[in-house]
């Protein structure tokens, strides 16, 4: 991950700390940006995966939208430079005081998750004489076959309208005087590898698009939202995701009008393989059955284990690999059992002040950090800084 010269460089600074590595964040990000580009497809980068100032700056400057969950998101990303034009805010439990801000900056779309959201949305806008446009999230009842923590689309989530409600919800917009319904939106979950689940879902968005265009309602904009998957096990054979072959699967499979734009809301894909968390090893201990290797950096940095047993790939920084292998469980300082980053991890014998990269952190990680246990502020550092 290091050369030999920027390992020098690495082992002088504070740990533990979030690396992007920039260089690859822009080979991502053009490269996804072309596939959809080619196939007229328009992306919005879900903020929620990482609003790292320079990485959210980045992405901006490479004609990205982005796609918020929250008020803070939505003002952030127009801080940063996004124009409202190009911002969508979702999310399930949408405040007044959000709404209110976004529909004064004027923004995109809302992609509305209730019936009684749209119409507090309705009223909201009456109040401020303003219309709002907005996308109806639907639940399509597509299983992502991801983890059941990042599954978003089955009947009993909590996300989206579900189908049995949509008769009611397309009665509402109609009586909605300050509302106006421009698209459908779907999304079903994170971290899906399998491109099949994509392709269920293409056949659900043509079943509801027709449904709503064969009571007269036209739909504008198809967001199909995010999802798509990184090689968490191969962060450096498969770096960059095959945006390709995702954006092909739409391509094929979306029945759309020439009039029709079609949307993404990706957000992990194009960020998780440029980040890593390094940090360095304060102890190792052999209990009765295990050895443990005790990190600088615990959950409080890094939660996705924690949350929801994610797996990372663990390295040694260090160009010292040579020494036996031993099986090691990786853990944190944090006084929580679950501070775990992964047991039986193959690595070199280590020993105190050692450096491990966790990798394929971009996504859902700094983002995640928590001041919990009074720990410091997260730190962090681009390639380009050495
Ligand atoms: C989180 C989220 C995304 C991004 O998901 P990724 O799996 O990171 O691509 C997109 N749309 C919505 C509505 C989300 O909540």
């Amino acid at each position: 991950m290091f050369t030999q010269a920027q390992q020098e460089s690495v082992k002088a600074l504070e740990t533990p700390f979030y690396y992007y590595d920039m260089a690859l964040l822009a080979e991502t990000l053009d490269r996804a940006k072309a596939a959809a580009d080619k196939r007229n497809f328009h992306v919005h980068y879900a903020l929620k995966a990482n609003l790292n100032d320079r990485v959210l700056a980045l992405i901006q400057s490479k004609g990205y939208g982005a796609d918020c969950v929250s008020g803070n998101e939505v003002q952030k990303s127009i801080d940063t430079g996004f124009s409202p034009s190009q911002i969508t805010f979702a999310g399930v439990g949408k405040s007044d005081k959000e709404i209110i801000l976004a529909l004064q900056q004027g923004i995109f779309a809302f992609n509305v998750e209730s019936i009684q959201e749209m119409e507090i949305i309705n009223e909201l806008a009456a109040g401020l004489g303003v219309r709002a446009n907005v996308s109806l999230r639907i639940n399509p009842n597509v299983d992502a076959h991801t983890h059941h923590y990042i599954t978003t689309g089955l009947d009993d989530n909590k996300f989206g309208v579900p189908t049995s409600e949509l008769e009611r919800a397309a009665s509402v917009i109609r009586q909605a005087s300050h509302v106006d319904l421009i698209g459908l939106h779907f999304h079903i979950g994170s971290q899906i590898t399998d491109l099949n689940v994509f392709k269920s879902l293409c056949v659900k968005v043509n079943e509801w698009k027709n449904w709503f265009e064969e009571r007269g309602t036209a739909i504008k904009v198809l967001n199909v939202g995010g999802g798509l998957g990184v090689d968490y096990q191969h962060p450096d054979e498969n770096a960059i995701p095959d945006f390709e072959a995702y954006f092909d699967i739409f391509d094929r499979f979306l029945e759309r009008s020439a009039q029709q734009e079609v949307h993404f809301e990706l957000g992990r894909a194009l960020v998780a393989q440029c980040g890593s968390l390094v940090s360095k090893v304060l102890y190792t201990k052999s209990g009765i059955k295990k050895n443990f290797l005790i990190l600088d950096a615990g959950m409080t940095e890094l939660m996705r284990p924690a949350l929801y047993q994610a797996y990372h790939k663990i390295e040694r920084v260090d160009a010292n690999t040579s020494a036996e292998e031993k099986l090691y469980d990786v853990v944190g300082p944090i006084c929580e059992s679950s501070d775990c980053f992964g047991k039986e991890v193959p690595l070199p014998a280590s020993e105190r002040g050692d450096l491990v990269a966790i990798r394929t952190a971009g996504a859902y990680g700094e983002v995640m950090a928590s001041r919990y246990n009074l720990r410091d502020e997260i730190r962090y550092v681009f390639s380009d800084q050495f």
